[in-house]
């Protein structure tokens, strides 16, 4: 347990040192044995042992300390990298297709859960490696290295990016206690489904195809934007407003126990009452009932509304009872066992914001709501009321009608990519002929490809980047019998974009230490800018009118993930300022912040105020304060895509200049967001550029918006 040690017992083991090495290291030893006592726990020994340790293991020389920083460099790349190795090896029949002739197997399915790293962390310290680099080296805040890190060199950064791994030190226990009630999450919102066929309307119709199951928030988000292509504009508003009334009884926590997932039951959200499906006929015999089923009905008036509800009504309306807020609750308090050992970020949202994001929680805050309040939203939502035909309503906030894709029928798509890529072979031989493409000088491409192995994927794609120098980068893409489709070929190009990023911030990298990006949403916005250009990349010319509506789309993306986001972050604020909350107290807190949130931001341009269904998303749930990753990559696709536009249209723009313009930025590496993005693009992060790219968007569209835009 962390400070176990008196500080009489701490300050003897200084003077111990301070005799040895003299005054003139005073500011070193302390700072050094201090580290050291705050993560040594009574297992590692007494404090007779720590003095000794630290005797023997403090380096005063700076030639001594830094052969063993570049010592620790060297080794922790090889483990961590093998490390990384076996990880992929064992994952390997669960996310890569070798066909049917390598089925995974039972024996595959137990692989999955042997993880090698707790162990060597554990290690780290027990063999007092950890220690030996706390003794020695300083440990930074998120707050120090901003304030300090103006005037550092690539060494400077590395070592205190060394420091990063061994400021932490949480007992097993508390870990795996964490993990626990965090999987436990995870499968309550991953089994969340809900029968779409199964809902009524207040009329008693069912508007929902049979078979209709999707899980919330995903598939019911997904489902709702998808009506915005329906041409019968009055069903779909009808099936809309549905869905989002299921929303808002999931958050309340009104919605019927018995009606989640259940294809036994039909729920009418309005006014919540449940019947049973199809009653048997009491004389129904067995037979009857094993019956094969008939089939699905079309979608239409199924029971009137005033047929009498049949007993046991009120058993089967029962509320969901507050499992939502549950499952949050058990996610804050396992988190609050961790607090005491992360001593440098002692909270979830410090260990979010500042180890995991290195971005102070306010300054995420304040760029969400730079979106928020921006005047370009008003014009975009203004824009979005003239095409619908009608004042907004709250989900309008997934609004899905700006399409680049409109011109190409998907099937059109589709051959195109089959042609172009019949197998995961063909896909890899491309690699160097789309880099050169995206702009990068053909000797570059063929470096970079050569880094890049294309798999076949089982799932949906992703990009597995390696971790040692030797390895290699892995792009798992899904390619069908018949060839890749549009889809994966449009996954694969967001992938090859991670791909890219990760490639260029190992293998060109100084210090293995700043491997990487400042976090997730840098690389997302490398995916993102490589993405966009998928229909370039198939030889279709891009149009403005493309260029301009996938903007606006993601303005408003933006935006709504920024809402979202910003009803995580309080919520948090809320539980640490209520760590004795009951589930029903977290749950009106939630709703008063998802309220307060919309009232503020949303109300003024979709109307509704009151409205509850920003609490909707599972991430909240399941993924703590994961969501503004999502509009931080948003924010820097659009710096990042501005610069490379300069930079092409350059006087004297040589061939290969993007490219080269990009592997520069991908290689400052781990620095933080605001030194990252100050090298990339010589600004800070902000939405500026997202902003002003919406701003032009606004002005080519016709009508009413352009005359809002002229106006901003
Ligand atoms: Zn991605």
């Amino acid at each position: 347990m962390a400070a176990a040690l008196p500080t009489e017992a701490v300050e003897r083991v200084v003077e111990r040192l301070l005799r040895r090495h003299g005054a003139g290291q005073e500011e070193r030893i302390r700072r050094g044995v201090e580290q050291v006592a705050a993560r040594w726990w009574p297992e590692d020994g007494d404090a007779e042992e720590l003095g000794a340790f630290c005797e023997a293991s403090f380096q005063a020389d700076p030639a001594e300390l830094e052969r063993s920083f570049r010592r620790l460099e060297q080794v922790m790349e090889q483990v961590d990298g093998h490390l990384h190795e076996v990880r992929r090896e064992l994952m390997g029949p669960i996310e890569v297709d070798r066909g049917p002739a390598a089925p995974a197997t039972a024996v595959d399915a137990l692989l999955v859960h042997l993880d090698l790293a707790p162990h060597v962390d554990e290690d780290l310290f027990r063999e007092r490696i950890a220690g030996f680099a706390l003794l020695n080296f300083p440990i930074h805040t998120l707050r120090r290295r901003l304030a300090e890190s103006g005037g550092w060199d690539r060494a400077a950064w590395a070592r205190s990016a060394m420091m990063d791994r061994f400021a932490c030190r949480v007992p097993a226990a508390v870990t795996q206690a964490a993990n626990r009630v965090a999987t436990a999450a995870e499968e309550y919102v991953s089994t969340y489904n809900i029968r779409l066929d199964r809902l009524l309307t207040p009329s008693g119709e069912r508007p929902f195809p049979e078979g209709l199951r999707l899980i919330s928030h995903w598939g019911l988000r997904d489902q709702l934007a998808s009506h915005y292509a329906d041409p019968d504009a009055a069903g779909a508003l009808a099936r809309q407003r549905l869905i989002l009334r299921v929303m808002e009884r999931i958050v309340r926590q009104e919605i019927p126990a018995a009606a989640i997932d259940n294809p036994g039951l039909l729920w009418e959200p309005e006014s919540n009452a449940v019947q049973p499906l199809a009653p048997a006929p009491p004389d129904a015999t067995p037979a009857a009932l094993a019956a094969p089923p008939a089939p699905p009905a079309p979608p239409g008036p199924a029971r009137g509304p005033r047929d009498p509800l049949p007993p046991g009504q009120n058993e089967l309306a029962a509320r969901e009872p507050d499992r939502r807020y549950e499952r949050l609750l058990a996610i804050f308090r396992a988190q609050r066992r961790v607090d005491p050992y992360t001593p440098t970020a002692p909270s979830l949202p410090a260990r979010r914001f500042e180890l995991g994001r290195q971005i102070p929680e306010e300054e995420v805050e304040a760029l969400l709501v730079s979106v928020l309040e921006a005047p370009e939203v008003d014009a975009l939502a203004g824009e979005i009321a003239r095409r619908l035909g009608r004042p907004l309503e709250p989900f309008d906030i997934w609004y899905s009608g700006f399409k680049a894709r409109g011109r190409h029928g998907e099937a059109e798509l589709d051959a195109r990519v089959k042609a172009a890529f019949p197998t995961v072979a063909d896909f890899q031989a491309a690699l160097p002929e789309l880099l050169g493409r995206l702009g990068f000088a053909a000797e570059r491409a063929a470096w970079l490809a050569a880094h890049i192995v294309v798999d076949p994927a089982r799932g949906a794609g992703h990009a597995l980047g390696a971790v040692r120098r030797e390895d290699r980068a892995h792009l798992r893409t899904r390619v069908g019998e018949a060839g890749m489709d549009y889809k994966a070929y449009n996954v694969a190009m967001h992938e090859l974009g991670h791909n890219v990023e990760q490639v260029f911030s190992l293998d060109g990298m100084d210090h293995w230490w700043l491997a990487g990006v400042p976090n997730n949403a840098f690389t997302e916005a490398f995916a993102f800018l490589f993405q966009e250009r998928d229909l370039e990349l198939l030889g279709l010319a891009p149009r403005a009118e493309d260029r301009d509506a996938s903007c606006l789309g993601t303005l408003w993306n933006t935006y709504e993930i920024a809402g979202v986001s910003l009803v995580d972050m309080r919520v948090w604020r809320w539980l640490y300022a209520h760590p004795d909350a009951a589930p029903a107290a977290l749950r009106e807190a939630v709703l008063a912040i998802a309220r307060e949130v919309w009232d503020r931001f949303f109300a003024p341009r979709l109307g509704h105020p009151g409205c509850e269904v920003l609490a909707i998303y599972s991430h909240m749930i399941a993924y703590s304060l994961y969501l503004p990753d999502y509009a931080l990559g948003h924010i820097a696709a659009f710096q990042l895509a501005a610069r490379l536009r300069q930079v092409e249209q350059a006087a004297g723009a040589r061939p290969g200049a993007v490219g080269a313009e990009l592997e520069r930025i991908a290689r400052q590496g781990r620095l933080t967001p605001e030194a990252w993005m100050r090298g990339a693009v010589g600004a800070p992060l902000s939405a500026a550029a997202l902003l002003a790219a919406a701003r032009q968007a606004l002005e080519s569209v016709p009508g009413d918006a352009a005359g809002a835009a002229a106006q901003l």
